[in-house]
């Protein structure tokens, strides 16, 4: 058996395209486009990459980008002011605060300080609670990527078991939340679980967000198991790849022996942050406009 391969790339340039139509429904409707507001501290070269993509995408969308590069002695204080003003621009719909801050920032003093109607990353305390009790707000883009792959793959969620492997605050846990509002039975393994093979083995569905290089093997898996690997892991340079080659969390070529349907790494999970992050920006935008977005394509 050979799994199907989940195409995130080519869901998320669908996304993309459906995000930038009704983007320019928007802005014919409010008399302005919506804005995405990115903020990156310091000069962390991964970072500043991901600052330039996310830009770029926006203004394709057909949105505004607002992008703000502050030196890495940028004070907290600064930073906080800096999102103060963000808060209070009616041009500005979602607010992006680019982590890993420098040390000395903290981090969950500059979340807590992006209002939680401008927070597209949905990392506010305010957007967590209302993701785990049910109530509408901004979920994590990664994670809501994942959960669109697995109701394009899968359908109803219903009733399927599923494995989250990580409780990271941006990725295992909202993922375990929303798998659980979708109606599965969802458990939480980590790096504490005993005999994490054993309760991989019971999931129909199997979403890996460690961190760790082609950790889950494919005779962890139950056969038909839908995987979505998360990770994104450099290994050592080699001739053949002489940046290092790029794995997930799962060991692929084992795991879609076993599969019926897996993320590929890249290619799988990674486009879809970005796009995911587009739509919540343009949600964000309807609702600052009042206005009703037509259809729920998104
Ligand atoms: P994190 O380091 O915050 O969390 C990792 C989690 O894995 C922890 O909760 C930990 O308990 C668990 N863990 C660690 N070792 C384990 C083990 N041996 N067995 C079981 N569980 C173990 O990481 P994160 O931010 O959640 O990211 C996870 C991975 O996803 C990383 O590779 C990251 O690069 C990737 N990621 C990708 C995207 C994207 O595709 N756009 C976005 C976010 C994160």
């Amino acid at each position: 058996m050979s799994a199907a391969v989940i195409d995130g790339k080519a869901f998320a340039a669908g996304l993309r395209q459906r995000v930038g139509v009704a983007a320019a429904a928007f802005a014919a409707q409010a008399g302005r486009k919506a804005g995405l507001a990115v903020v990156l501290v310091g000069e962390d070269p991964a970072s500043a990459v991901y600052v330039r993509a996310k830009g770029k995408a926006t203004l394709e969308a057909g949105m505004a980008s607002f992008e703000h590069r502050l030196p890495a002695a940028t004070s907290e204080a600064e930073l906080l002011a800096l999102i103060a003003q963000l808060n209070a621009d009616p041009a500005v719909d979602g607010i992006l605060v680019q982590l890993p801050l420098p040390a000395g920032i903290d981090e969950q003093a500059v979340i807590a300080a992006i209002a939680p109607d401008k927070d597209v990353d949905g990392f506010h305390i305010d957007n967590a609670g209302r993701l785990a009790v049910g109530q509408e707000g901004f979920v994590p883009c990664t994670p809501l990527g994942c959960l669109m792959l697995l109701q394009d793959a899968l359908g109803d969620l219903s009733g399927k078991e599923a494995v989250v492997i990580g409780r990271s605050n941006i990725v295992g846990k909202p993922m375990a939340q929303l798998l659980l509002n979708a109606n599965a039975t969802v458990t939480i393994a980590h790096s504490r679980t005993a005999d994490l093979p054993a309760v991989v083995r019971r999931a129909d569905i199997v979403v890996a967000a460690v961190g760790r290089p082609e950790m889950i093997r494919g005779d962890w898996l139950k056969p038909g198991a839908v995987v979505i690997d998360v990770g994104i892991n450099r290994l050592a340079p080699t001739d053949d790849a002489p940046k290092g080659r790029l794995v997930g969390d799962v060991a692929y070529d084992e795991a879609a022996g076993v599969a019926a349907a897996i993320t590929p790494v890249p290619g799988g999970v990674g486009p879809m942050t970005i796009a995911v992050l587009l739509r919540n920006t343009l949600v964000a935008a309807y609702r600052h406009a009042g206005l009703q977005m037509e259809g729920d394509a998104l």
